[in-house]
């Protein structure tokens, strides 16, 4: 039997591509391997984001022949369309697979049909319909609680500095019906966490059927999740602050299973690089947005006695081509404003084919460093001073996994994570993987959260 070996570099879409590219490969006789050098086909699931991300790829193409030549390798993903990537790797990846066209990869594993290197050729363009219907495949979960949902794939947003409209196309959106079937079915087997995920997951739209039938928008899509009987919870991301309606924000504040966090990315501070970043808004409304929901959802949390106020995220790109000093300390003030409770912070890389490339990157490397640096220290601050607001609350958690010390990690609504120590006896012997726990808070730091747990949410 061939085996077959995943790595997968980037985004929650990349992991949830991985996991239909294990189901299209399974469905054909291939068993996996964890172990790189025994396998006969890998698969690689590669992100164009950052430079570091694409010098990975190269790295890992070169080391896997080195270990092994009869390796065979698939590259897809966000670099499977790359041509310059493709005229570099040409000699060492056998097979170029653009994600949308994952089902009709097939792997020779008769022993009479011998491999042929580029058998399979890229078309030049891939269908909307195409890069949308592969959402369908039924994926191989990797988790037994916690999945991901895709709900459509792409982007029509064109920031200067972002290479996903070119690498995955323009947006499309799967049907509302399809994404209901999946998660009634992932409720069924037992999922506790349905992760909804798209580039801008709240430009959602579903397809009009008929004359009759309204069109769906994201908030109606998070409503009809909300309501499907069960015991779960829902998370949702990337969420574009452009697109967060009224509606959206009443509706996330109403469903009681919808988790109260917002990965919000801001991406700077100053508007004179938001708008060479082509973002569409400026700092302010960045600001009044982020105080509309935390009023609103932090109101309600009060009416319905909800343990855990609205957590705002974000991701931010330091040293974007021509970013001052000053443009600096206005993202320094944009983070000691909103309080973030996490932050992804990137410095900035230039990718070929977008706007921003032919601009000059000239904050150095160094003073990127520095940046970044800054951001964090402040988001330190900021993460643990909201962090205390925990000490004494009684929290659900949902238990991702047992740390070595023998304590239960998992993480709360507002997905910060929290470590647990069990007291009583009877969960002691318990495996608690996937399961909901009521828990009191008693300690914290920055990134995390301590406490005792409680007793256990029957399944
Ligand atoms: N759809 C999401 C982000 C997708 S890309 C959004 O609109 O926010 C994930 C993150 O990578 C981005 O939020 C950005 O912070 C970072 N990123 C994208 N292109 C980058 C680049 N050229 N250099 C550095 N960081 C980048
Ligand atoms: Fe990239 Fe901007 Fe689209 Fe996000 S919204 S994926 S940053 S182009």
């Amino acid at each position: 039997m061939k085996k077959y070996h995943l790595i997968t570099i980037g985004c929650q879409m990349n992991k949830s591509d991985s996991e239909r590219m294990a189901a299209v490969l399974e469905s054909q006789g291939l068993k996996k391997t964890d172990k790189r050098k025994s396998a006969d086909l890998i698969v690689l699931v590669t992100c164009g984001v950052r430079q570091s991300a694409e010098d990975r790829i190269y790295g890992l193409v070169n080391q896997i022949k080195k270990d092994n030549q009869k390796t065979k390798i698939v590259l897809t993903g966000c670099l499977a369309g790359r041509a310059d990537v493709k005229s570099r790797l040409t000699e060492k990846v056998d097979f170029w697979v653009p994600i949308g066209l994952i089902s009709n990869f097939q792997f020779p594993i008769s022993p009479s049909a011998p491999l042929r290197a580029g058998k399979f050729q890229i078309p030049k363009i891939i269908s909307k319909k195409l890069n949308c219907e592969y959402l369908n495949i039924v994926p191989k979960y990797t988790s037994k609680f916690s999945a991901f949902v895709p709900i459509g794939n792409g982007c029509d947003n064109f920031c200067s500095y972002c290479v996903v409209p070119y690498a995955r196309g323009r947006e499309v959106y799967r049907p509302v019906e399809e994404i209901i079937k999946e998660v009634k079915s992932l409720i069924k087997k037992g999922y506790k966490e349905i992760n909804l995920i798209a580039q801008n997951v709240n430009s959602y739209q579903s397809k009009v059927e008929s004359r009759k039938s309204k069109a769906i928008d994201f908030a109606d899509l998070l409503k009809l999740v909300n309501d499907i009987p069960g015991n779960f919870w829902v998370r949702f991301a990337t969420s574009h602050p452009n697109d967060i309606s009224d509606k959206l924000i009443r509706i996330i504040a109403q469903c009681k299973k919808i988790c109260k966090h917002i990965h919000l990315p801001a991406q700077a501070g100053s508007d004179k690089v938001l708008a060479r970043m082509n973002r569409k808004y400026t700092v302010k409304e960045y600001i009044d947005l982020v105080d509309k929901i935390k009023k609103v959802i932090n109101f309600q949390f009060s009416i319905f006695n909800f343990q855990c106020p609205i957590s705002i995220t974000t991701d931010i790109i330091v040293g974007f081509p021509g970013e001052t000093k000053k443009d600096f300390n206005e993202t320094k003030s944009l983070f000691n404003k909103i309080k973030f409770d996490m932050a992804y912070i990137a410095r900035y890389s230039p990718r070929p084919g977008t706007a921003a490339y032919r601009l000059n990157d000239n904050v150095s490397k160094d003073e990127k460093k520095r940046r970044d640096e800054e951001l964090n220290a402040i988001l330190r601050k900021t993460a643990l001073e909201n962090n205390k607001k925990y000490i004494g609350q009684v929290v659900k958690v949902l238990i991702e996994y047992k740390n070595k010390k023998g304590e239960w990690v998992g993480r709360i609504e507002s997905n910060k994570v929290v470590m647990l120590k069990v007291e009583s006896e009877k969960l002691k012997v318990k495996n608690l993987i996937g399961n909901f726990i009521i828990a009191k808070i008693n300690k914290v730091s920055d990134f995390g959260l301590e406490g005792n747990m409680l007793k256990k949410i029957p399944n």
